[in-house]
């Protein structure tokens, strides 16, 4: 209903940025299976960054202007250094960042490491974990300590978006609703967002 009030897209459409970290990619395609809501969006709004729908680098974000993105939907928890880089890189370059989903709100399923130390992560996963043909795990001879394998760097523990850094707008879910998505970036076009540390569910 509110998507068919939309006027002719307005001289300064909205700037979106959507990012994921330690995700399933959940969050990416919820956004993305928005629909004809999408469509009726798309003349009002600029994709800054995208990794799911566009060709991407992180050197796009390091080029954007602080405040450039209106509104950011951040996904996933911070797992690794990269995740924790971007998101202060994001933070500057977003005037509204949202912790989007489950992961980024709470850690989600990424936070389940939390159990584990890194280095029984790396070892389960790249040596010990046995393949489906019965066989030597593909990487199983790889030596860790020798760098021959080259990983990003995980950090000790797994921590929510807004450990690391200021959040406007927490939205729950795992992946949040699609209705109330549509309704976040509506908001955001129209200016008539709610106040800043609200919870939005
Ligand atoms: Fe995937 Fe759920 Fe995390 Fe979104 S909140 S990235 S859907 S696990």
């Amino acid at each position: 209903e509110r998507l068919a009030q939309l006027d002719d897209p307005p001289a300064a459409p909205l700037t979106l940025g959507i990012y994921w970290t330690g995700s399933c990619g959940g969050c990416d395609a919820n956004v993305a299976d928005l629909g004809e809501a999408l469509l009726a969006l798309s003349s009002h709004v600029d994709v800054a960054i995208w990794p799911l729908a566009t060709d991407f680098k992180p050197a796009d974000v390091e080029r954007l202007e602080t405040d450039e993105i209106d509104i950011c939907l951040f996904n996933g928890a911070i797992r690794l250094d990269d995740h924790e880089e971007m998101a202060h890189l994001l933070r500057d370059r977003s005037r509204t960042l949202v912790a989007y989903g489950a992961c980024a709100h709470l850690g989600g399923i990424p936070g389940l490491a939390e159990f584990s130390s890194p280095d029984d992560l790396v070892r389960t996963k790249y040596e010990d974990v046995p393949t489906v043909t019965g066989g030597e795990s593909p990487r199983g001879e790889t030596d860790v300590e020798s760098g021959r394998l080259e990983l990003p760097t995980l950090r000790d523990g797994v921590d929510r978006l807004e450990d690391v850094v200021d959040v406007e707008y927490t939205v729950p879910g795992c992946p949040p609703s699609r209705r109330f998505t549509a309704d976040l970036l509506l908001s955001a076009l129209e200016e008539d967002l709610p106040e800043p540390g609200t919870v939005l569910a």
